[in-house]
């Protein structure tokens, strides 16, 4: 089986896993670094009280689990960070919204911010709403909709 790299189309084969030209590295030190600049420029609001209060409701609403490998890869992965679906950018308002946001590991937030940069602004809103749609109604099953706090 194969695979074709997003960035630079190099067919490569799956057992290999990231393209051999290096653009996965590239992509996720972009992503990085978009990362960065977001964080930095919204120190205030992660740094809150409110904020830090949202992302354990965040974590315990997903059992502290990475709900995007789960939902994507069908492996069961410790998440670590507070995703927020709509961003701060585009809403400041849904930036305290416990369902804006998605719970998961490094890896998958690289993988989301990844899949995001490749998306053009119209498609971005699509891809999100999507997304939000699926992993809700995957929530819903997997989790047994506990409390459905937001939703
Ligand atoms: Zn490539
Ligand atoms: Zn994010």
């Amino acid at each position: 089986m194969n695979r074709i790299c997003p960035r630079c189309k190099t067919v490569y084969s799956y057992a290999s896993k990231e393209c051999p030209n290096g653009c996965n590295k590239k992509t996720r030190k972009e992503a990085n670094k978009i990362y960065d600049k977001t964080q930095r420029k919204n120190q205030d609001f992660y740094s809150s009280k409110e904020w830090k209060r949202l992302r354990e409701a965040c974590k315990n609403k997903y059992s502290g689990l990475c709900i995007w490998t789960l939902y994507k890869h069908k492996r069961i992965v410790k998440g670590k960070i507070a995703h927020h679906i709509v961003p701060l950018e585009v809403n400041e308002e849904l930036g305290l919204k416990l369902y804006n946001l998605l719970y998961v590991s490094d890896e998958a937030h690289r993988e989301i911010h990844t899949l995001i940069q490749m998306c053009s602004k119209d498609n971005f809103a699509l891809l999100n709403e999507s997304l939000l749609e699926e992993i809700q109604d995957y929530k819903t099953k997997w989790f047994d909709n506990d409390e459905g706090v937001g939703i």
